[in-house]
């Protein structure tokens, strides 16, 4: 990937120097889950951070940004408000129990405000991320080593390879959320108990748990309403899942302001959605989050937040990568996110 080579070559260059790179008032990293032992449902998926590395990547942040909430984001980026350094805010995804457990505490005792961005079809274990299901089977091969055995139907399906554990693996993951019944068919017939996973484990953050994270002061914000792929709905489908996300925080933790973070990533999301949502509606969100990194935005309606669980680079790393990242791209006007029109 081409950006490593802008996590590497950042190390050389001074911190200080690299933040001056496009001007930005704020920047917005975010992470899924911190954790010391990396669950069965991440394993396959991305690199979870320890909380020793995350205290470390807080205290390096600290040092050259300066934490805002989510109702100051809006401030901020209009320039209502003035900051002797860049802003940070920081954001985590998909409401993992690891936000309870590992990450609020640490955030308390820095200091530091947050948004948890959540998908209520998850919340209280009822379900699970298609993804994390695939970490789980995946995770089952491994195990099974030598005895593992395909399920007849991936051998129709894929060919006799899929008698491979490695080919086998490789095809799962390309499996997409509409095709979450081959997926929970292949976990039943590999004897993977994605139902009773759910209640033993308890990946997600339940109601209550929210509320109480809320009491403490963080912010929760949307993340879809089943954490599709936005490129492969329809409009009515992309602009449905925002507005059904929006209005479950709402209905059941009052007084958030109203944050909404597409899950995977904005990209493939259609013109009609950004009629509807920035011409339209636009009171009826404060800000809107992509993962693309550091980019010039066309509004100031719609943020790009910088993905942090990339291998063990840590933040000095990751932040200094995205700085020189984005200098690259604006020598060859790459660096503006634009609207489809
Ligand atoms: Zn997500």
């Amino acid at each position: 990937m081409i950006k490593r080579f802008f996590y590497s070559a950042s190390a050389l260059l001074p911190f200080r120097w690299l933040t001056r790179c496009g001007g930005f008032k704020l920047i917005a990293p975010f992470y899924h889950l911190v954790s010391d032992d990396c669950p069965a449902h991440i394993k396959h998926l991305y690199p979870v951070v320890s909380p020793h590395d995350f205290a470390k990547d807080l205290d390096f942040m600290l040092k050259h940004y300066i934490p805002i909430s989510a109702a100051e984001v809006p401030l901020v980026i209009s320039g209502q408000k003035r900051l002797p350094k860049p802003a940070l805010y920081l954001s985590f995804d998909d409401g993992f129990r690891e936000v309870a457990q590992v990450i609020a505490p640490i955030l308390l005792e820095k200091g530091i405000p947050a948004t948890f961005f959540v998908t209520p079809a998850f919340i209280d274990n009822v379900d699970m991320l298609y993804r994390c299901k695939q970490s789980l089977i995946a995770h089952s091969v491994v195990q099974a080593g030598d005895a593992f055995v395909a399920p007849d139907f991936t051998v129709t399906l894929w060919g006799e390879r899929a008698h491979g554990a490695k080919y086998f693996t490789e095809r799962l993951f390309t499996l997409g959320a509409h095709e979450v019944p081959t997926i929970e068919s292949i976990a039943h017939a590999l004897g993977v108990d994605l139902k009773g996973y759910l209640q033993s484990v308890r990946p997600y953050l339940t109601l209550d748990e929210l509320q109480s994270l809320a009491q403490k002061g963080f912010t929760i914000g949307a993340h879809s309403y089943s954490h599709p792929l936005f490129a492969n709905l329809p409009v009515e489908s992309q602009i449905a899942e925002v507005e059904q996300s929006l209005e479950w925080v709402e209905r059941n933790i009052p007084n958030q302001p109203r944050m909404f973070a597409f899950p995977f990533t904005d990209y493939g999301v259609a013109a009609g959605f950004y009629r509807h949502f920035l011409r339209d509606k636009p009171q009826s969100f404060d800000v809107m989050f992509g993962t693309a990194g550091l980019k010039l935005m066309p509004s100031p309606a719609i943020v790009q937040r910088i993905p942090m669980e990339v291998k063990k680079y840590g933040a000095r790393r990751i932040l200094g990568g995205e700085y020189l990242y984005y200098a690259a791209k604006r020598i060859v006007g790459k660096h503006k996110m634009s609207i489809p029109q």
